[in-house]
Order: C-alpha cells, then sequence, then structure tokens
C-alpha cells in the first residue's frame, strides 16, 4: 500500500526537512503488522517527492491476537490489506511521519505552517463512489482526481472494482494534508485493524481540529472513522460541535428570523432590497451562500431572470427546507435547469463556489466565529472571487430599539458577533482593499437618526 506525497513549493526539496527524512535514504521501520519504507523518487528543487510503502503481513495478521476471520475460508490469507489505503496506512503515516503530522518541523519550524503546493497520490483506496471521495476532500480545498480501477485488468468483462486511484491536489500546510488523510483513509475503508475505544475519539478529535467540525459531512466520517460504534459516535459528535448536529430542530430555529426583529418584518426588506440590487446588476448567475431556508433563492427564481441560480449551506436540514419550499413556491420551469442546491461550508475552499458572477451573503457572517472570518474572506474574494457580492449583517447600534432585548444581548441565539457601522465597514474596506473590489455601504430598514438602520449591507464590486 502506497501513499506518496509530493510538493512543488521552491525548494521542493524542503519536503525532505518537513518529514524530518534525507531524501537520499531509504528509511525502514517496523510495526506490528509488517514494515513502513519511506524513500524519494524524485528530489529536486523544483519536484520532490516521498513515497511511504507500507508492507502488511498477512499471515502475521491472521495470527496476531484477536485476528478476525474471514468469511470464507482462505479470505483472512487472500485479502485486500496489503494493498488497499486503509487504517494501517494512518498507523504508518503515525510511525513514518509523525512529528510531520502534529506539525512540528525541527530544521525549518516556519515551514511547518506554510502552506505549500502539494499534491497527493493514493494509488488503491476503496470508496463508495466517486462522488463520496470528492465531498470528503473538495471541501478541503482539494481539486479531486480519482479514477476507478478494473476488478480485474485483465478480464473487462468483470467489471469494476470498488477502488479507486486517488490524486488530490492543494495548497495548504502538509501537516493538514497528512492530518486529512489520517482520518479519512480508515473512514473510507470498510474495515479498521484494531479494537476501537474510547482513545479513538481523542485521536480523531485531535487529527481533525480545525477542519472537522465545519466538515459539511462530519457526521459520516466520525460514524465510519469510529466504525458505526454509536454510543462513540454521539460522543465524538457532541464534542465535535457544541451546536446541534445537522438536522436537529435547532438547526432550524437558527433560520428563522430573529423574533426581536419580527415586528417589522425586517428580513422581508433585506431579502427584497438584496433582489432589487441583484436585479440591477444582472449577473448571468448567483449563488446564495448560506442560502437557509431559501427564501432569497425563492425570490431570485420568481422575480429575476437570472439563468444560473445555486444554493449553498452548511445545513443539510436548511437545503430539505428549501428544497420543499421552492418545490411549492416557484412553478417547475422557473426552476428547471436554473437551480442548484448543494452542502458545503464557507470555511473551506471548495471547487464548487466559482464560476457564479455574483454571490449573497444574506445575515450570514455573524453566525460564524469571528476567528473563521479569514477562511471565509479567502473561500469567497479570493478563491470564489465573483464580481459582485452581497453582504449584510446586523446593526449591534440598532439593539438598544428593540424594546424585547436585554443590554448587551445578540440578536439570535446562534449569532457569535453583531458589529456597529463602522466596524462593518472596517471589516468590508480591508477586505475590498486586499481583493481588488470597490465597497459601498447601505442601510437596510427604517433608519433612526442616532443608531442608524437595523440592518447593514455591503455591496462589493469588482472590475472584470
Ligand atoms: N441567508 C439565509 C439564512 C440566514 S441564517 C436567509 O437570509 O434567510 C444563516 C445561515 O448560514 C444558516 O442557514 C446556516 O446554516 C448558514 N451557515 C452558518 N455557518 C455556515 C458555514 N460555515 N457555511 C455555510 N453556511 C453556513
Amino acid at each position: 500500500m502506497l501513499l506518496s506525497i509530493t510538493s512543488r513549493t521552491p525548494d521542493a526539496t524542503n519536503l525532505g526537512y518537513l518529514l524530518h527524512k534525507n531524501p537520499a535514504r531509504l528509511n525502514d521501520y517496523s510495526l506490528n503488522f509488517g514494515r513502513a519504507k519511506v524513500f524519494f523518487p524524485t528530489a529536486r528543487p523544483d519536484e520532490c517527492t516521498a513515497v511511504l510503502m507500507i508492507e502488511v503481513d498477512p499471515v502475521g495478521l491472521v495470527r496476531s491476537a484477536g485476528a478476525k476471520q474471514g468469511d470464507w475460508a482462505l479470505g483472512q490469507y487472500v485479502n485486500d490489506r496489503p494493498y488497499a489505503a486503509s487504517s494501517f496506512l494512518s498507523v504508518g503515516i503515525a510511525r513514518a511521519y509523525g512529528s510531520a503530522l502534529n506539525g512540528h518541523c525541527a530544521h525549518l519550524p516556519e515551514l511547518a505552517d506554510a502552506p505549500l503546493i502539494l499534491e497527493a497520490r493514493l494509488p488503491v483506496i476503496q470508496a463508495p463512489s466517486e462522488e463520496v471521495l470528492k465531498e470528503l476532500f473538495e471541501p478541503l480545498g482539494y481539486e479531486v482526481q480519482c479514477s476507478r480501477l478494473p476488478l480485474e485488468p485483465a478480464f473487462p468483462a468483470w467489471g469494476e472494482s470498488r477502488y479507486f486511484d486517488l490524486t488530490l491536489r492543494g495548497t495548504l500546510p502538509l501537516h493538514h494534508l497528512l492530518k486529512h488523510l489520517f482520518v479519512l483513509i480508515p473512514a473510507l475503508d470498510r474495515e479498521k485493524h484494531y479494537w476501537i475505544g474510547p482513545d479513538e475519539i481523542d485521536k480523531l478529535l485531535a487529527k481533525g481540529e480545525g477542519w472537522l467540525a465545519g466538515h459539511p459531512r462530519r457526521a459520516w466520517i466520525t460514524d465510519r472513522y469510529l466504525k458505526y460504534h454509536k454510543r462513540l459516535v454521539r460522543e465524538a459528535l457532541e464534542r465535535l460541535a457544541p451546536e446541534p448536529e445537522e438536522g436537529a430542530e435547532e438547526a432550524v430555529e437558527e433560520l428563522k428570523e430573529p423574533p426581536v426583529e419580527k415586528k417589522i418584518s425586517l428580513h422581508e426588506v433585506r431579502l427584497d432590497r438584496v433582489t432589487e440590487v441583484l436585479v440591477e446588476h444582472a449577473p448571468a448567475s448567483i449563488i446564495d451562500l448560506g442560502c437557509g431556508e431559501g427564501r432569497l433563492l425563492q425570490r431570485l427564481l420568481n422575480k429575476t431572470k437570472i439563468p444560473r441560480v445555486a444554493g449553498m449551506d452548511v445545513s443539510s436540514r436548511a437545503l430539505e427546507i428549501a428544497k420543499e419550499r421552492l418545490e411549492r413556491g416557484v412553478a417547475q420551469a422557473k426552476r428547471t435547469g436554473r437551480l442548484l442546491l448543494f452542502n458545503g461550508s464557507l470555511i473551506y475552499r471548495d471547487s464548487r463556489l466559482r464560476g457564479y458572477e455574483a454571490a449573497a451573503l444574506v445575515e450570514v457572517i455573524e453566525h460564524l466565529d469571528e476567528d473563521r472570518l479569514d477562511s471565509l474572506e479567502e473561500v469567497v474574494f479570493a478563491d470564489a472571487a465573483p464580481r459582485l457580492v452581497v453582504v449584510t449583517t446586523p446593526n449591534r447600534e440598532y439593539n438598544v430599539l428593540f424594546e424585547t432585548m436585554k443590554p448587551g444581548a445578540l440578536r439570535h441565539g446562534d449569532h457569535r458577533f453583531e458589529w456597529t457601522r463602522a466596524e462593518f465597514q472596517a471589516w468590508a474596506g480591508r477586505v475590498a482593499g486586499k481583493h481588488g473590489y470597490q465597497v459601498t455601504f447601505e442601510g437596510l430598514g427604517e433608519e433612526d437618526p442616532q443608531h442608524g438602520p437595523p440592518s447593514q449591507m455591503a455591496l462589493f464590486q469588482r472590475g472584470t
């Protein structure tokens, strides 16, 4: 079983320092189920590849304590364990690349967190489908290339196997790549070679730190990584996301209009104005990021002629509601061929967000922790980079005028922050400057002379 990792960031041979290996040497480690070897077939300043090869001893496996009996006589000797990427590979990664996995680099410490142009190839990995591979790796910012392997190349008529040749390309720190692989390889594999105990949760959460909690498929990953041990899965998900899992009642609650705003139906005002602004700019395509229950999408389909309309949200429950709403509230003729809904997260680069002329983020940014806004900025303004972006968010200064609100409270339980006009304008101004946009601001709702409007909108435009 092989994992090769290539760096193309000059000097690419720094990969040797990062992996704590001398590219000129063969490194050999013993594991309790076989051996791990690391070698560098290429080590040039422009390209350097490290191959981790795991040799599994299938007979040794059978003899080791707790070995699982195959369900046919030779199953225990003839199986995919020696070549298909599995939890054995994760053990090999931890053994051979332990420091790199934990983000340490003794020789060049600053390199450990530096994004590198990386490519990882797993020539044989089991997966339910190509879509699943994409759903797992694309939200983490990878370009995914995969092809299904034939069952037996000499006999094409036998059909396809359940294995893929997978290549991932991305620009990210090496330890991020290793952590993604450490968790996702065993999740994709159907078996796990050792007993799953509670310390597996700690391992999963440690290696999943910073990316698993916001991953749209986190429930699937956790379920498979812990091999469907219900109690462990539940505990892991609770620790992973203090906020409710997708589909929970509260997630739906979060989509509803904050009750304090109800009297003036501020949300309607907002959505109508955003729709108007979009119509004025006549984009050929638009994506509603954090589309929630699909209220803006409904307006876009009914009231505009924008040919391509997409909605994305981190909550699959919200998307289900959006789908129902759009099926009920929009004639089929107006939807057909125009609408796409998908699950994703705004904090991970995602190729599916590219190629739209306009994007809307209506009451979304305040649902993200403030330290995640830099990621959102990268995803929306640097990577997807539509020529028009509309962002709305509450104006905190106005909160004193909501009679039912306690001083200092936020309008909604899931809001992580609410900004004053100055704070919003400072953020938006900096983002615009950095990514080559012009930004203008507009108040939404009836303006108070002292506290301003209840909600605020920024319109970012980029020259073509
Ligand atoms: N734009 C909608 C919903 C606003 S509520 C409307 O105006 O009606 C905020 C939405 O942001 C929720 O649907 C929530 O699931 C979504 N959201 C929160 N964090 C997200 C993330 N990281 N990526 C994508 N969507 C997110």
